[in-house]
């Protein structure tokens, strides 16, 4: 599973509300405890396709926060993005362009009233769903 605290998660829901109608994206850092990941810094990038559809990470905004984490003694966990009109499952396109099984996938829907966030592993285009906790 994958652990996410409250202000990490207010700081996605937040970022994804200032980019709509756009997709929102960032970077997860942490560390891992045996089998559950615990996220500790949350890193909010720009989508410089502005979209709403699909998300690209600003390259070096990606550099820096990469080596950010390592400074801090933490490693790359995954990444988010924002479904603005669409639910929180991976799109045809975010399952090609998962390329590192390692990651973990998060993905914020705000189609309904209430987001949804749910996270995935995706292995040779498969998604799996895993637990979050937040
Ligand atoms: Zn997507």
């Amino acid at each position: 599973m994958i652990i996410l605290n409250r202000q990490d998660y207010q700081k996605i829901l937040n970022h994804a509300a200032a980019e709509l109608p756009n997709e929102a994206c960032g970077l997860l850092g942490g560390y891992e405890d045996g089998e559950n990941r615990i996220v500790t810094n949350v890193y909010l990038l720009r989508n410089v396709d502005e979209s709403a559809e699909h998300f690209s990470m600003d390259p070096k905004e990606q550099f820096e926060a990469v080596k950010d984490m390592r400074s801090k003694g933490r490693q790359l966990l995954g990444n988010f993005h924002s479904h603005p009109k669409t639910p929180a499952m991976p799109s045809k396109e975010d399952i090609r362009l998962a390329l590192d099984e390692n990651l973990s996938y998060l993905i914020l829907s705000l189609k309904e009233e209430k987001p949804v966030l749910k996270v995935f592993r995706i292995k040779n285009g498969v998604a799996e769903e895993k637990l979050i906790v937040i």
